[in-house]
C-alpha cells in the first residue's frame, strides 16, 4: 500500500479498535503506527514494549478479527514489533500525511469515500493502473481510461470499454476507482457489477408500503456520485423496468455532468434486447476495445508477476508460459498461479523444464523457417530476398543478409551448417555474420531496436 492509503486504513482500523477494545487498552492503540501492509500482513509499530506486550497478550484476537473485517480478508494478519526510533519516523511522516490531508479537510472525505467505496464497491486492491501491463493490445483503452481517471466528465462520456472476458476491462475500469480514491477523494465513484445493480433495483422496486422510500434510497445511491462504474452490462436483463432504471440512472448523471464508465464483453449492438434508446445512449461517447495480449505483453505480465512474487523464474519458462496461453490474461495468470505453486510446494525454480512438467502444453509448435524469417528481414531493411541469398554487396544488403542469418540462428534449432545450406554460404561465412551482429547488438542501439522488431513481426520474444 502507498503510505496515503496505509495510513486512511490504519486510520479506519484504528477507530473500529477502540469501538471493540476495552478503554484499558486505548493508551496502547493509540501511539501505534502502521509500517506496511504486504500480502495480508499488517505491521504496526510501537514505541512502547509494554504496550506490545499487553496487546500482543490479551487482545490478539480482538486486533485480529477487526482487522479481518477490515480488511475483508480472511487471511490477515498483524505484527506488533517494538522499535522506539522506527516508532518516530513513522509518526512524523504520518503526522506530515495527516497535516496535508486535514488541511485541505481532505481526510474526512478520502475517509468517507473509502468505507463508502469499500461497502459499496469490493474494489479489488491489485486492479491499478500501477499494476496493468501495457502492450499494443490495450494501449488504447489504458490511456483512454487513465484520462478519464484523471479528467472526468470531460472528454470521453460515457467511456464504453469492450472486449472479451479475461481481457482487463475490469481491472482497468477499477483502476478509475482507485486513482479516483486516492489522487481526488472529494470525488465520490461508485462500482456495481450490473447483477448487482439488477438485484438491488428489484429489491427496492418490490411493492411494499415503503417502495417509494426505497426508490428514492435506490436513486441516490446511483445518481448522488460522480464516477459510475458499470461492470458487464451484457448481463442486464430484457426487462423493461430494468433499462428504464438504468436509463434514468445514466441520464441523471450525464445531466450533472458526472463520468459514466461501462464495460461489456461486446459492442452495445449486440447485447441482446437493450434497448434503441440505451443503445444509443452508450454508443454517444467513446467505445474502445481490448483485443488479446500479443506474445511480448503476455510475456511482460508473466515477468511483473513473477518479479512480484518471491520465485527464483527463467525467463526461458516466462517464454513458455506466454507462447502456450494465448487467448487472455486471465488463462495466463491462471497457469502462472498453477507452476508458481508447485515451484513453492517442490521448493523449485521456474526453470523451462519444470514448467513443460507441470503445464504439458502440446509444444510441437511448428519451428520458424529460414524462409520466414529472410521474408520478414528482406521487408524490414526493404531489400530483395534474392539479394540477401545472393551475393550483392550493397550495404543495406549486407546487413540484412547477417542479419537474416543472425535471427537464423538465434530463432531455430538448426545448425550453422543447415545455415550455410540454405544461404549456399560456407560456413565460416555465416559464423562470421552471426558473430559480427552478436558482437555489435551490444554498441548499436538502431542494431538492438532492429533485432526487437523484427521479432516483433515474427512474432517472437
Ligand atoms: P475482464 O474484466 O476483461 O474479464 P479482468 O479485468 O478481470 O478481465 O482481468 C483478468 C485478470 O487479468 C485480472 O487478474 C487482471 O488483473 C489481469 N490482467 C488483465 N490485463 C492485464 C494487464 N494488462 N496487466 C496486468 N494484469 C492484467
Ligand atoms: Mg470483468
Amino acid at each position: 500500500m502507498e503510505s496515503f492509503e496505509l495510513n486512511n486504513f490504519w486510520e479506519q482500523l484504528k477507530e473500529e479498535l477502540i469501538k471493540v477494545l476495552p478503554e484499558s487498552a486505548h493508551p496502547w492503540i493509540h501511539p501505534l503506527v502502521a509500517s506496511t501492509y504486504d500480502k495480508g500482513v499488517l505491521t504496526v509499530v510501537t514505541g512502547q514494549i509494554m504496550g506490545r506486550d499487553l496487546l500482543r497478550r490479551n487482545h490478539y484476537h480482538q486486533i485480529l478479527d477487526t482487522l479481518k473485517k477490515v480488511s475483508k480478508n480472511e487471511e490477515s494478519d498483524f505484527v506488533i514489533i517494538y522499535d522506539e526510533n522506527a516508532a518516530k519516523n513513522l509518526r512524523k511522516e504520518s503526522e506530515k500525511i495527516q497535516k496535508k490531508v486535514s488541511e485541505a479537510n481532505i481526510k474526512e472525505k478520502a475517509m468517507e469515500n473509502l468505507s463508502y467505496m469499500q461497502s459499496a464497491s469490493n474494489l479489488n486492491l491489485k486492479y491499478k493502473f500501477e499494476n496493468f501491463v501495457v502492450g499494443e493490445s490495450n494501449k488504447a483503452a489504458y490511456k483512454i481510461t487513465k484520462s478519464v481517471a484523471e479528467s472526468p466528465a470531460v472528454r470521453y462520456n460515457p467511456l464504453f470499454i469492450y472486449g472479451n472476458s479475461g481481457l482487463g476491462k475490469t481491472h482497468l475500469m477499477q483502476a478509475i476507482g482507485h486513482y479516483t480514491l486516492f489522487n481526488k477523494p472529494k470525488l465520490k465513484v461508485k462500482y456495481t457489477k450490473t447483477e448487482d445493480y439488477v438485484n438491488d433495483f428489484i429489491s427496492n422496486s418490490r411493492n411494499s408500503k415503503d417502495q417509494v422510500d426505497n426508490m428514492s434510497k435506490f436513486n441516490r445511491k446511483y445518481t448522488n456520485i460522480d464516477i459510475i462504474l458499470i461492470d458487464d452490462i451484457q448481463f442486464i436483463e430484457g426487462k423493461k423496468k430494468t433499462m428504464d432504471s438504468i436509463q434514468h440512472t445514466f441520464d441523471s448523471l450525464y445531466n450533472k455532468g458526472k463520468q459514466i464508465v461501462i464495460t461489456s464483453d461486446r459492442v452495445p449492438k449486440e447485447i441482446p434486447n437493450l434497448t434503441a434508446a440505451l443503445c444509443s445512449r452508450f454508443e454517444m461517447g467513446l467505445m474502445v476495445e481490448l483485443t488479446p495480449p500479443d506474445v511480448l505483453t503476455r510475456f511482460n505480465i508473466l515477468k511483473k508477476l513473477a518479479t512480484d512474487s518471491d520465485l527464483k523464474f527463467t525467463d526461458e519458462a516466462l517464454k513458455y508460459i506466454a507462447k502456450n496461453f494465448t487467448n487472455n490474461v486471465r488463462e495466463l495468470e491462471g497457469a502462472f498461479n498453477k507452476v508458481r505453486a508447485y515451484a513453492e510446494i517442490e521448493n523449485e525454480e521456474l526453470s523451462l523444464e519444470f514448467a513443460k512438467s507441470i503445464l504439458k502444453c502440446d509444444d510441437t509448435e511448428s519451428e520458424l523457417s529460414f524462409d520466414k524469417i529472410i521474408e520478414v528481414t528482406a521487408q524490414f531493411y526493404d531489400v530483395d530476398i534474392n539479394d540477401i541469398k545472393g551475393t550483392a554487396k550493397g550495404q543495406k544488403t549486407t546487413i540484412a543478409r547477417h542479419m537474416s542469418v543472425y535471427l537464423s540462428r538465434e530463432l531455430t534449432n538448426k545448425s550453422f551448417t543447415a545455415i550455410a545450406d540454405f544461404y549456399n554460404k560456407k560456413h565460416t561465412t555465416i559464423m562470421y555474420a552471426y558473430e559480427k551482429i552478436k558482437k555489435d547488438i551490444a554498441t548499436t542501439p538502431t542494431l538492438s531496436a532492429a533485432v526487437r522488431e523484427i521479432k516483433q513481426a515474427l512474432k517472437v520474444i
